[in-house]
C-alpha cells in the first residue's frame, strides 16, 4: 500500500492511499482511499479520520467540508484528513468492509500482508499514526444505533498526554463529554485505532455524533466546532480559518460549561437477552432510573405470547439506542452515561 501524496512539502496535497486489488475485473487495480495533506510549514501535524466505519456520516461531511473551505495561508503546521478510511465499506454503506467482511476499528494495529482491511490498519499503524502528534477520529453509531452527539476521551491521566487531552476537551468546550476507562472499553477490546495512536504518542479524541446511517445535524456543527476549535488550540488553524469553516462566531466566543458523564459501568449497557423485536419505552436524551421499564421484546413466531419486559439495571443518561427493531440475544439495545 502507498499513496499519491506527499506529506513533506507545503502545499495542498489532493489524492489518495492506495490499496492494491487485482480482481477479476481490474487485473492492476487498486483501491483509491481520499487523502488530502495540508502543510504550511513548521507545526504540528494533526490526523482527522473519518469513516473508519463505512456507515457513519458526520465524519466524511465535516472532513470533505474542512479541505473544501480551508485556505492554507489559515495553516501552520500539517493538517492529514482522511474523511472515509474504510473506503470500501463507506462505498457499501456497511460498518464493515464488503470485500473480507472485517470491521476496520477491531484489526489494529492490521497487518501488511492481510487481507484489504487488514492492509489499511497496517498502513495507518505503520505510516499515518507515526507523522501525527494529535488525532480526532469522528464516529457515530453507524446503521444499527443513534447516538446524542458527544465527545469520548480516555479519562486523562497524570501523563503529558493526559494533560494535554484535559486541554483540549476544556479548549473544544463540547456540549457533552463521555469519559470511558481505556482499559475496560469494548469488553477489553484493544485492536481500535485510538489504543494504537496513543502507542505511538499521540493524543487522541474521538466522538460519536449521531447514526443511524444519516447525517445528524446537530452531530455535524458539533464535529465542526470541536475540529476548529482543537485546532486553534493547538496553533494549526487561525481564527479567521475557524469563522470560514464553522461559519458560526461561536467558534470564537469563551467556552460554555460542558457536561461530563461516564461510561464504565458494565450495567450501563442494555443487551437483548432473547431474540425477537423490540419496542422501546425511553427515547435518546432521556434520564432513566434503576428498575425503570425500557421496553419490551416481542416473539417474532409468537403474537400471541406475552412480551418479555427489558428494565435498567442503572439510572443514566440514555445517550445511545438502537436503531433496528429486530434483535438477537447479545444485541445493545441502548446504554447510558452517568453525570461525573
Ligand atoms: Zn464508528
Amino acid at each position: 500500500m502507498d499513496s499519491t501524496v506527499n506529506f513533506e512539502v507545503d502545499g495542498v496535497h489532493l489524492g489518495h492511499l492506495r490499496v492494491p486489488h487485482s480482481v477479476h475485473r481490474s487485473a492492476y487495480g487498486h483501491i483509491a482511499i481520499p487523502i488530502a495533506v495540508l502543510k504550511n510549514g513548521a507545526g504540528p501535524t494533526v490526523l482527522l479520520t473519518g469513516g473508519v466505519h463505512g456507515d457513519e456520516y458526520e465524519g466524511p461531511v465535516a472532513l470533505s467540508n474542512f479541505v473544501q473551505k480551508v485556505r492554507l495561508d489559515e495553516i501552520q503546521g500539517r493538517v492529514v484528513v482522511v474523511p472515509a478510511l474504510n473506503y470500501p465499506a463507506f462505498m457499501a454503506a456497511s460498518r464493515v468492509s464488503p470485500i473480507d467482511g472485517i470491521n476496520l476499528n477491531r484489526t489494529f494495529p492490521g497487518r501488511k500482508d492481510g487481507s484489504v482491511t487488514e492492509v489499511i490498519a497496517d498502513y495507518v499503524t505503520r505510516v499515518l499514526l507515526p507523522l501525527a502528534d494529535f488525532v480526532f477520529d469522528v464516529h457515530a453509531g453507524g446503521s444499527s444505533l443513534q447516538y446524542l452527539p458527544s465527545v469520548l476521551s480516555a479519562l486523562p491521566d497524570e501523563s503529558d498526554a493526559g494533560w494535554q487531552t484535559a486541554r483540549l476537551i476544556e479548549a473544544m468546550a463540547p456540549e457533552r463529554i463521555i469519559y470511558f476507562d481505556g482499559d475496560r472499553a469494548l469488553s477489553g477490546e484493544d485492536r481500535v485505532i485510538g489504543n494504537y495512536a496513543r502507542k505511538n504518542g499521540a493524543v487522541y479524541l474521538c466522538g460519536e455524533f449521531g447514526g443511524g446511517s444519516t447525517v445528524n445535524p446537530d452531530g455535524l456543527r458539533m464535529v465542526e466546532h470541536c475540529v476548529s476549535r482543537f485546532l486553534m488550540h493547538l496553533g494549526v488553524l487561525s481564527a479567521a480559518g475557524a469563522l470560514q469553516y464553522a461559519e458560526t462566531s461561536r467558534v470564537l466566543d469563551q467556552p460554555v460549561r460542558t457536561l461530563s458523564y461516564s461510561m464504565d459501568e458494565p450495567g450501563l449497557f442494555l443487551f437483548a437477552q432473547r431474540p425477537g423485536f423490540f419496542a422501546p419505552s425511553f427515547r435518546l436524551g432521556e434520564v432513566v432510573r434503576q428498575g425503570q421499564l425500557a421496553g419490551h421484546i416481542y416473539d417474532s413466531t409468537d403474537f400471541w405470547k406475552t412480551p418479555t419486559a427489558v428494565t435498567f439495571e442503572c439510572g443514566g443518561l440514555v445517550v445511545c439506542q438502537r436503531t433496528f427493531a429486530q434483535v438477537e440475544v447479545g444485541d445493545c439495545l441502548g446504554h447510558l452515561a452517568q453525570p461525573c
